[in-house]
């Protein structure tokens, strides 16, 4: 390939909205191109780089033995009501939606678990046909609130899709753990630092789930691990050990105490010498949505402590829920935002509280009169008693649920996610086989991404420099430049396409850069462009001797034209 052929139009500078290295690179280096918020078009380098990726999935997939699908794009509505799913994904905004000519419901699919289901509970009647494994490769459409960082969240982006079909648990189990050790080859073949976490499931439902993240600061997920035990999780899913807090002793009489504009946890502290957070307990108020209604929701937690609001999600089975505003807490509790609290809760507001409160005495808490708090609170005495679920966040720091040392933390980014379904969509679409003793039994499922176009630009994160974009070789758009720096000149011609022709022989993917530019512009071009192994053949042509650079790290060496392939496979690692 002659990269004066390939539309290639690296720019300047970077582009404004650019806050990652990935972004900025990638679009600098001309390999994405925005047409809107989080839509982009794919430029032949980056194509070439998307496909690379796709081909490793690919394998990696089909040696377990799944089947690539393409299912389609335009969804209609009653899938998704089949399966209890288009209420929650229209409440939250992420699906786009569309009317036909004829005025019908549809949607362009953010996943693909509907389809999926009715396709193969058309094709699969017997436990005998099974187990079953489709997978796909195409464009998601997720309408996302903040739609950033170039293709890391896109809202028109492509995934890989796959969902396994079981008799039975045990078979589930299988499958998983066959896509768990695909996905870890694909990683590792991309040469990825990369670690599996435990994960919140989040809409997609189901019984267990883990995250494959790609280590890199700019990550959007925060993790929790322990280097001792093992232990990794996502910070929406996380626990620890529960940090002390100082003991409450004896239930003492409760006591009421005027607290002009003490409203929180830090200022209760200074108004309240010797009452440190560890035994008060802030009461916030949530805004909850449910299917079919809407509440005010309470929620203690010790005041050391923070909400998790996805616990808070899961325990109470909501679409969604928010912070109240002033104007809601002052409705449904009569009090100024700062001082809600459990005791003179008004019947209507459902009291939730951590686990961290259960049997912890004399508390601080509010009691919902503005400019008021109380002292010596005990749970089921002075107030409600709540009911308890575990809502704490984890910290670094925190002790790891395992090994009780202290947990750490990093910054990840998604590459993948693999769920346990069970049955919980065959249950609600009515997707069933007949078992071994001939009695309909609904599929145990599993579903299964990755971001395939997220992951080179989370590869980009791990790998990228001052000048540009270092790729690892085996999702690079080309593994090996030769450029010549004065393409008039026959000799360098003649010499650059010679090694072009031998490294192309050899298996290399090579590209021969014949633009027309300066020598310098063409150094940094290709820097930018970061072809991991890059010969630049130029004045001393003429006695076969060429500059030869390994992208990473800058390694610039001069060598003897003959040496050149030698040299290409042992960079590449061949
Ligand atoms: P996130 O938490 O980042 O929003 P998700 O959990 O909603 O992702 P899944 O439904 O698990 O995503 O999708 C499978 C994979 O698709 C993710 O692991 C991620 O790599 C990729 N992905 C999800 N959303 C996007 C997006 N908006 N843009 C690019 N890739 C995405
Ligand atoms: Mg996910």
């Amino acid at each position: 390939m002659r990269l004066s052929q390939i539309l290639i139009s690296t720019l300047r500078d970077d582009p404004a909205d650019a806050e990652i290295p990935s972004h900025r690179l990638l679009a600098r280096g001309g390999y994405i191109v925005k047409i809107a918020a989080g839509v982009y078009t794919f430029a032949p380098l980056m194509w070439r780089v998307v496909k690379k990726f796709a081909q490793i999935v690919r394998e990696e997939l089909d040696r377990e033995g799944a089947n690539e699908v393409m299912l389609p794009i335009v969804q209609p509505k009653e899938l998704w009501v089949s399966s209890g799913r288009w209420d929650r994904y229209v409440n939250d905004g992420i699906m786009f939606t569309l009317k036909d000519r004829k005025g019908s419901d549809m949607c362009l699919g953010p996943t693909h678990e509907e389809v999926m289901t009715a396709y193969v509970n058309a094709q699969v009647n017997s436990y005998k046909q099974m187990p079953v494994n489709c997978y796909q490769i195409q464009d998601k459409f997720r309408d996302e609130i903040r739609p950033r960082f170039g293709l890391m969240r896109g809202r028109e982006f492509i995934m890989m899709d796959a969902y396994s079909f079981d008799a039975d648990v045990p078979g589930l189990d299988v499958a998983y753990q066959k896509m768990r050790a695909a996905y870890c080859r694909i990683f590792e073949r991309c040469g990825l630092a990369y670690t599996v976490v435990q994960a919140d499931s989040g809409a997609i439902g189901g019984a267990g789930s883990e995250e494959f993240m790609v280590i890199a600061d700019s990550g959007e997920d925060s993790i929790l691990f322990c280097r001792e035990s093992g232990y990794a999780a996502n910070v929406e899913k996380a626990t620890s050990k529960l940090p002390d807090a100082p003991p409450g002793g004896e239930p003492k009489p409760m006591e009421k105490h005027a607290t002009p504009d003490v409203k929180t946890v830090a200022q209760l502290e200074a108004f309240f010498p010797g009452w440190q957070a560890g035994r008060m307990a802030k009461t916030v108020l949530y805004h909850v949505t449910w299917k079919d209604k809407q509440k005010i929701v309470a929620v203690m937690m010790r005041g050391d402590l923070e909400i998790n609001e996805v616990k808070l999600v899961n325990s109470v089975d909501a679409l969604a829920v928010r912070l109240a505003t002033d104007e809601e807490i002052k409705a449904a509790t009569g009090a100024d935002t700062g001082f809600a609290g459990p005791v003179g809760l008004p019947e209507t507001v459902p009291l939730m509280a951590d686990e961290s409160l259960r049997d912890r005495t004399n508390l601080l808490v509010g009691c919902n009169q503005t400019g008021y708090h109380c002292l010596n609170v005990n749970l089921g005495r002075d107030c409600r008693m709540p009911s308890f679920k575990e809502l704490r966040t984890a910290r670094k720091g925190e002790g790891c649920p395992v090994s009780g040392k202290p947990l750490e933390q990093a910054r990840g980014i998604e590459v993948g996610h693999i769920f346990k379904l069970g049955t919980k969509y065959s249950k609600a679409m009515g997707a069933t086989f007949m078992d071994q003793g001939g009695k309909p039994t609904p599929f145990v499922m599993g579903c299964y991404g990755i971001g395939v176009s997220r992951t080179p630009a989370a590869a980009v994160e791990q790998s990228f420099d001052d000048t540009g974009l270092v790729w690892p070789g085996a999702i690079a758009p080309f593994e090996c430049v030769v450029a010549m720096l004065d393409p008039a000149r026959d000799e360098q011609k003649a010499l650059a396409g010679k090694l072009y022709d031998e490294l192309k022989a050899a298996g290399v993917d090579v590209c021969l850069d014949d633009r027309a530019m300066s020598p310098g512009a063409k150094f940094k071009d290709n820097e930018l462009l970061g072809f991991p192994v890059q010969v630049f053949v130029g004045r001393k042509a003429a006695e076969g001797q060429v500059e030869f650079l390994v992208r990473k790290g800058m390694q610039k060496s001069e060598c003897a034209g003959g040496d050149v392939k030698a040299k290409v496979l042992a960079a590449l690692g061949r």
